[in-house]
């Protein structure tokens, strides 16, 4: 079972990797056209080759990354990859757009970059928004160079240095607010997560006891039917009436009667410990448990040592000692028996009041 912040990372990983396969092409398309521009093809430019070689390369290792798979270590490895790649392509952009423009100043290229420029650095304030400080960083190496450019050799292209300078703070309160956006986002995914397993729990459990409710048990008889049939391993149906139940809650308390119910989960807990018993309260004091029957452990026996160990255990509530016992009734299903789900349950009941019938406090066998 993942813990919260675990979990939160696993989420803040997968979207990190969703959103990278968003860029890379960008980042080769806007350097051919840059260069293309700036007639770099016609006197093979290595700036330009090796720029081009690298965000390719570069693209193909971020959309061929496998999703990050659970585990902390594994998680990190992701995230250190991700940042890397990331910090590839906007330096090897920002370095070949710094240098383009430091060879042609104002031109399409420039005019054409310079958009580039913006949309990559926006792009990456938002989309890796989730780790803020690591998302600023590489939106700034985007701008940042380029505006050095500019300022040192280019004084004509001032007023665009000045542009990138007042885009900086805002790009800067836009991403916050988007890394605030995401993380609520999460926070409520998160919470609406647990609520619905929450839901779930509570939907097939019973409040007093604990144990499965009675609609989860005709869930849990259905595929125990279904699977017996495939698996060709016969399976028992044990239903348990506390007797004279009416009796105790009259004689001491309805309250009292609650905790003898607590008592009897507590005691069929004890006896029915494999992994494949599924033990529900189907009714007010009624209580039913499937089972596999095997050699080792037969249906009947089970039965027997619950009616054993609930009679010589004593409910201890509100100062009063409250011995209990149950009538029991089993029945056993082979794969194959051509019997519906509700007849095997009334046949179960049937032996159940023939244990009654027969005095209580015993187990019964219902005959196929
Ligand atoms: P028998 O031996 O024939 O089974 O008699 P009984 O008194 O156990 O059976 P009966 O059906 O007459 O009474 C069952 C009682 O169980 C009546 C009802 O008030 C009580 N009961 C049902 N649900 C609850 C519950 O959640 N808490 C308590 N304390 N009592 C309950
Ligand atoms: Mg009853
Ligand atoms: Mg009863």
């Amino acid at each position: 079972m993942h813990n919260k912040k675990d979990l939160a990372y696993q989420y803040l990983c997968n979207d990190l990797f969703t959103r990278s396969k968003i860029g890379p092409v960008f980042y080769v398309l806007s350097t051919l056209i840059t260069g293309l521009l700036a007639g770099f093809h016609t006197s093979t430019s290595v700036p330009f080759i090796a720029a081009l070689g690298v965000l390719s390369i570069v693209a193909i290792i971020r959309l061929t990354a496998r999703p990050p798979e659970n585990g902390q270590a594994s998680l990190d490895k992701f995230v250190h990859k991700h940042w890397v790649l990331v910090f590839c392509c906007v330096a090897t952009w920002s370095l070949f757009f710094s240098w383009t423009v430091y060879q042609f100043g104002l031109s399409s290229a420039f005019i054409f970059g310079l958009v580039s420029t913006i949309n990559f650095s926006t792009a990456i304030a938002h989309q890796f928004s989730p780790q803020l400080k690591r998302a600023l960083f590489c939106s700034l190496l985007c701008l940042i160079p380029t505006l050095g450019v500019i300022v040192l050799f280019q004084p004509s292209l001032q007023v665009a240095a000045f542009a990138l300078v007042l885009y900086m703070p805002y790009l800067m309160l836009t991403a916050k607010n988007s890394h605030k956006e995401y993380h609520d986002h999460l926070d409520n995914k998160l919470q609406l997560e647990a609520a619905l397993v929450e839901l779930e729990v509570l939907s097939i459990t019973d409040g007093l006891t604990g144990l499965f409710n009675r609609r989860e048990f005709n869930h849990q008889l259905e595929k125990a039917l279904a699977a017996s049939n495939r698996t060709k391993q016969a399976m028992g149906l044990i239903l348990c009436d506390i007797d004279d139940f009416k009796r105790i809650n009259d004689s001491y308390s309805h309250t009292a009667g609650d905790d003898c119910l607590i008592h009897v989960a507590k005691v069929l807990k004890q006896v029915f410990t494999r992994e494949t018993d599924i033990i529900s309260r189907v009714g007010g004091e009624e209580f039913a448990i499937i089972v596999l029957d095997d050699n080792e452990n037969s249906a009947m026996k089970s039965a027997e040592n619950f009616q054993q160990a609930l009679s010589a255990s004593i409910c201890s509530t509100q100062g009063h000692e409250i011995a209990l016992t149950a009538s029991i009734g089993v029945v056993r299903y082979q794969a194959q028996m051509n019997i519906k789900l509700h007849q095997l349950y009334d046949l179960a009941d049937s032996a159940m009041y023939k244990a009654k019938n027969n005095g209580k406090n015993r187990v019964e066998y219902a005959a196929l």
